[in-house]
C-alpha cells in the first residue's frame, strides 16, 4: 500500500508509520512538527529499505492538497491535529484552521489524487459530550454534543467524510479514540495523565489527582489503536468506530496501577477538581469489533508497564 499520515511525526502517527513500514507499505508524512519530533521518527528514518519521506508541511498551507497530489497515496490516514482541548476554548479560531480549514485541505487533496480512503482520528472522549451514566460506555448511535471548539472541530470533520463519500465516491472511516497512551507520549500535553505519572514516578516526586480521584477514563494502548488504523484501510467503509475498551478507569486506580509497576507505595496529593472536565468517559468498541474485526488486547497492567520502561530508558 501507498500511505500517507498526516501527524506521523506525533505520537499516535508515528506508532503507525512504525507499523505501516514493517508491514513492508510506502509511507509519505506530513507533519509541520508543531507538537510532533523528528526523533519519533528516528526508526523510520534510519533502515535504507524503508520507503519513507517526511515532509514538513503546515496543513493549513494550500500546498498541501498538491503534496497530496504529487504523492499520488491510495490511503490518507489524517491524525494531524491541534491536540489541546483548552487551547480550543481560548483560541477557537485557531482550532478551526487547523481542525476543519487544514482537514480540508487534506480531504481535497485525496480527492484530486483519486486516493481511495482517508482514515480519521476523532475523538470519543469529546463528541459526544457528557454522557448520562445509563449511558456508558457510549455508543457510535449516542447523540454528539461536543463541549469544546475542539470536540465540534471533531464532529465536523466526520460531517464533510460523510459529504465528500456521498458527493465523490471516496471512502472513510473516522476512528473516535477514547484516551490513548504509550510510549512517545508527550508528557507535557494535558491528554498525556499516563506519561505525566510516569515521569513523576520515575524522578521521585508526588503525582496530582485532581477531584476525589473518582473522574473515570477509557485508557487504550496505543498498538492496539494502530491495528485499528490499519484494518481501517481496508474495512469499516462510510462509519464512525469507537474505539475504547469498554472499561471505566478512575484516576486513582490509574495512579495505584502505575505506582505499583513503578514500586511506589506513597499516595498521590489531591488539587481541586478543573473547571470543563467530564466526569465520566467510556466507549464502547463493539461497533470496531464487528466491522473492523477489531479488539484491545493489551492489558492497562502490561500497557503501563510498557511506558515506564520506555522513558526509564530514555533518562538512562
Ligand atoms: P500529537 O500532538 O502527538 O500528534 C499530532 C501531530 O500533528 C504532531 O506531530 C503535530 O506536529 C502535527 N500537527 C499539528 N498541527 C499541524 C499542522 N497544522 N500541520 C501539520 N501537522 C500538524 O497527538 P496524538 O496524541 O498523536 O494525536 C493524534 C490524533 O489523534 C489527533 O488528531 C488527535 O486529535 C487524535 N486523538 C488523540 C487522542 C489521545 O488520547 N492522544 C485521543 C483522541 C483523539
Amino acid at each position: 500500500m501507498k500511505a500517507l499520515v498526516t501527524g506521523g511525526a506525533g505520537f499516535i502517527g508515528s506508532t503507525l508509520v512504525d507499523r505501516l513500514l514493517a508491514e513492508g507499505h510506502s509511507v509519505d508524512v506530513i507533519d509541520d512538527l508543531s507538537t510532533g519530533s523528528l526523533a519519533n521518527l528516528a526508526t523510520a528514518r534510519s533502515d535504507r529499505a524503508n520507503q519513507f519521506t517526511f515532509h514538513q508541511v503546515d496543513l493549513r498551507n494550500p500546498g498541501t492538497i498538491d503534496l497530496i497530489v504529487r504523492r499520488a497515496p491510495e490511503v490518507v490516514f489524517h491524525l494531524a491535529a491541534q491536540m489541546s482541548v483548552r487551547e480550543s476554548v481560548a483560541r477557537p479560531a485557531w482550532d478551526a484552521e487547523i481542525n476543519i480549514l487544514g482537514g480540508i485541505n487534506v480531504l481535497e487533496g485525496v480527492r484530486m489524487a483519486g486516493a481511495r480512503k482517508i482514515v480519521f482520528a476523532s475523538s470519543g472522549g469529546t463528541i459526544y459530550g457528557q454522557a448520562d451514566d445509563d449511558d456508558l460506555p457510549v455508543k457510535e448511535s449516542q447523540p454528539q454534543r461536543p463541549l469544546s471548539p475542539y470536540g465540534i472541530a471533531k464532529k465536523a470533520y466526520t460531517d464533510y467524510l460523510n459529504a465528500y463519500r456521498e458527493l465523490y465516491d471516496i471512502e472513510y472511516t473516522s476512528l473516535a479514540l477514547a484516551n490513548i497512551y504509550g510510549p512517545r507520549q508527550d508528557p507535557h500535553g494535558e491528554a498525556g495523565v499516563v506519561a505525566i505519572f510516569a515521569g513523576h514516578l520515575l524522578n521521585g516526586e508526588q503525582c496530582t489527582v485532581f477531584g476525589d480521584g473518582s473522574k473515570t477514563r477509557d485508557y487504550v494502548f496505543v498498538d492496539d489503536v494502530v491495528d485499528a488504523f490499519v484494518r481501517a484501510a481496508d474495512k469499516g467503509g462510510g462509519l464512525l468506530c469507537n474505539i475504547g475498551t469498554g472499561v471505566q478507569t478512575s484516576d486513582l486506580t490509574l495512579y495505584e496501577t502505575m505506582a505499583q509497576a513503578a514500586g511506589v507505595t506513597a499516595p498521590p496529593q489531591f488539587a481541586p477538581d478543573r473547571p470543563g472536565d467530564l466526569q465520566r468517559s467510556c466507549l464502547d468498541p463493539s461497533r470496531a469489533s464487528i466491522h473492523l474485526g477489531w479488539k484491545p488486547w493489551t492489558t492497562l497492567d502490561e500497557g503501563v508497564g510498557q511506558v515506564l520502561r520506555y522513558f526509564k530508558d530514555k533518562q538512562a
